[in-house]
């Protein structure tokens, strides 16, 4: 009704502390941008989203870039500033993405977490020799171990154990080929070979994150619903209407899928991802005084020859129960560009200030 106030879930400080990060990690990086959302992984309220440069609320249409432009040139530069780049755009999730195959693995009973793999610094795939990060290998390890490590050798022999068509069902159980349905228009879809195209070359690479892309809300939505017991939720801005007098007049409700993945593969999943910031990869995450799960992630942007990196990481507290749920992504870092060391500080400065206010 014309006069109803629209409730909405952005929290303003939450809202502060991510601008804040994001600015901070965009100067020290020099980077081109910086998103983040922070999100409850239990309901898909969104608490904060940053697409580092913002435009400036009070001069929408002030174009950073100098010089005169045509009317369609203006335009362009105008939408693309104005763009949601967490909701509207793509990107190639890297190891962030092992979050999904290693749920499956466990959904689908294809590993188990003493399973043994060894890894000599490298993985043959039909005639392709696919590189592990760490040239040297990692050597014997469990499938726990793989994940701390964020070893490509094990996620492709897992991938292989899975096949493709069950990867696939997992991958459309989760929502992944779907839009996640978030209240705001414009939101991308993912790009996925389709599933009679994947070869073993594509379905290895798919397994570590590489060969497709989706968005960060896709991404963060999908992870949620492995940490909250296997719940898919609908990400969501709008709360309820409010009359003038603050009378409720309509609480919005959002779709939920149940089911998922196991509460078994969820509890397994949480403990694993703790355990890649206490003992592995994504160390740079953790927080004093709180259980933290995490996975890093570093991409490498077309063409490959660019040399050009989207430094990323998951992460979310309290691993046993989460109430948050976040990701960063800093978009061509200058000098270092590992998302273990670059955007991992970034989620434990986050949840550093986050959590001991939401979590009471
Ligand atoms: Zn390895």
């Amino acid at each position: 009704m014309p006069g109803d106030n629209l409730y909405c879930s952005l929290d303003v400080n939450l809202q502060e502390f991510a601008e804040q990060a994001a600015k901070k990690v965009m100067k020290a990086k020099n980077a081109k941008n910086v998103r983040i959302i922070m999100m409850n992984p239990k309901n898909g309220e969104i608490y904060a989203m940053v697409n580092e440069p913002e435009f400036d609320l009070n001069k929408p249409y002030e174009i950073a870039e100098k010089g005169t432009f045509s009317e369609k040139k203006k335009q362009d530069l105008l939408n693309n500033m104005w763009r949601n780049s967490c909701i509207s755009d793509t990107y190639e999730p890297g190891s962030t993405f092992k979050i999904v195959t290693a749920t499956s693995a466990l959904e689908a009973g294809v590993v188990k977490k003493t399973d043994t793999f060894h890894c000599p610094g490298y993985k043959m795939v039909e005639d392709r020799r696919i590189r592990c990060h760490k040239t040297t290998g990692h050597g014997t390890e469990t499938f726990v171990q793989g994940v701390q490590n964020s070893c490509n050798p094990v996620f492709i022999e897992v991938g292989a154990r899975l096949g493709t068509p069950t990867f696939y069902s997992y991958i459309k159980k989760l929502g992944i080929l779907e839009k996640t349905g978030v209240d705001v228009p414009g939101e991308a879809v993912a790009i996925m070979h389709q599933q009679k195209n994947v070869g073993a070359v594509e379905l290895a690479t798919m397994s570590f994150g590489q060969s497709f892309q989706l968005s960060p809300l896709r991404l963060l939505t999908s992870v949620s619903a492995v940490i909250n017991g296997g719940t898919l939720i609908t990400p969501h801005f709008g709360i309820q209407l409010e009359s003038a007098d603050k009378t409720v007049v309509e609480k919005l409700s959002y779709p939920e899928k149940k089911g998922i993945v196991s509460e078994k593969t969820s509890e397994d999943m949480k403990v694993i991802l703790e355990s890649v910031v206490s003992e592995g990869s994504g160390g740079k995450a953790a927080v004093t005084g709180y259980r933290v799960g995490a996975k890093t992630g570093t991409s490498e942007k077309l063409p490959r020859s660019s040399k050009k990196y989207i430094a990323s990481t998951l992460g979310f507290a309290p691993a046993d129960d989460p109430e948050l749920i976040a990701v960063v992504l800093i978009d061509e870092p200058e000098g270092i560009y590992y998302g273990g060391q670059i955007a991992a500080p970034v989620i434990s400065e986050l949840l550093s200030d986050a959590l001991p206010y939401l979590v009471k």
